[in-house]
């Protein structure tokens, strides 16, 4: 049944969810970072020179602000003077992803390049006015969903820009409309999976994607980067998910994906599907949606002692398959 009747306008956003913590710049958590012994051993081989673990700064070095002053409140215009800083200890949170060379090399003396300010915009209409105002202004944008990026795809990098700001979607976090006919949810792209999965079980649904990066990762970086699960296998990868997408670009709006199903023409989603952000921010995420059931805990694995036999039980378990039924996520 849906949540509210068919003839009155729902409520938008339907909830908020709490704010989520920022892991810390040099960890995966929110606690500073303790170097397991395989960490510290890539020390040795990644870092020429550097046979011991690396001390852990209080605080990274950072590359100068190229950011104006006349920049900063134009930003700030749209995203209030609060959610546009270049303050260090916010762009230190921003340096880039989260894999382990990543977390290392913030350990080094050398200033790291970081972005020139971090910005915040609370929705689709403040992300759009924020893209416009740095594509006048010369200045590049990286979208920033939960920051987890294992290559590279959070790194400041200017190319030719002026300048380059972390556009943090956190503010975004919200699910924004529910239809329980269809089976879809509408979601800021900021939202993560803990917030999208506590949301929906509200309601009784799950989106059923649990990568290994879940705690911290958004829906817009799931959707960016093609993401795949622990229960893809089950639940289809998130691109197979993803029903529709609210993108803001330099050129303007597109929303992808809105009806059903439709035979004409390519399919716009998969050019964003997997874009890291490059075309454009996208800013709502609208999913399919299943009943959260009384199996979803149920897991079941197989162990095979070698890679071959395992690629070989996998196939012929395939072929063996209905197609409509899936097998669990192989590793
Ligand atoms: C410990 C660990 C475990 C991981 N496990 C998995 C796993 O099981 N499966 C898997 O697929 N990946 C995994 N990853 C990789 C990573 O978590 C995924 O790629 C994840 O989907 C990224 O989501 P995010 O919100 O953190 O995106 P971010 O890291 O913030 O961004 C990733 C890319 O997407 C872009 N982007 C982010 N949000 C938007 C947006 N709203 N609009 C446009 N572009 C955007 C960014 O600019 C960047 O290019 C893992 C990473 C780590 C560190």
């Amino acid at each position: 049944m849906p949540t509210t009747p068919p003839d009155a306008t729902p409520p938008r956003p339907l909830a908020v969810p709490a704010p989520r913590p920022r892991p810390a710049w040099d960890a995966w958590d929110t606690e500073p970072a303790r170097l397991p012994t395989g960490a510290k051993a890539l020390i040795a081989t990644l870092v020429p020179g550097r046979a011991r673990p690396l001390a852990r700064r209080e605080r990274p070095r950072l590359t100068r602000s190229r950011l104006t002053d006349d920049d900063l409140a134009a930003i700030a215009g749209v995203v209030g003077a609060g959610n546009a800083t270049r303050d260090d200890d916010t762009r230190a949170l921003h340096l880039g992803g989260k894999s382990t060379p990543d977390l290392l090399r913030r350990r080094l003396d050398d200033p790291q390049p970081a972005p020139d300010a971090v910005i915040l915009p609370a929705g689709h209409d403040e992300v759009a006015a924020v893209v416009s105002i740095c594509d006048a202004r010369g200045i590049a944008v990286v979208p920033f969903g939960g920051g987890t990026s294992v290559v590279g795809g959070v790194e400041p990098e200017r190319g030719a820009h002026r300048a380059v700001v972390a556009l943090d979607l956190v503010r975004t976090a919200a699910l924004l409309d529910l239809d329980e006919t269809s089976l879809l949810a509408t979601f800021g792209a900021g939202t993560t999976g803990p917030q999208a999965e506590q949301m929906l079980a509200a309601h009784g649904y799950t989106i059923g994607h649990f990568p290994q990066s879940f705690e911290y990762a958004s829906l817009g970086g799931y959707a960016a980067t093609r993401s795949s699960g622990q229960a893809s296998r089950g639940y289809g990868r998130f691109e197979d998910l993803v029903h529709a997408l609210r993108i803001a670009a330099p050129a303007g709006e597109l929303a992808l994906g809105r009806s059903p199903a439709s035979a004409a023409g390519p399919d716009l989603r998969q050019v964003f599907l997997g874009s890291e952000g490059a075309l454009g921010v996208l800013t709502e995420i609208t999913v399919r949606i299943r009943p959260a059931g009384a199996h979803r805990d149920r897991v079941s694995r197989l162990d095979v002692p070698r890679l071959r036999r395992g690629c070989l039980c996998a196939a012929r378990g395939d072929a063996a398959r209905h197609p409509s039924h899936r097998p669990a996520a192989e590793r």
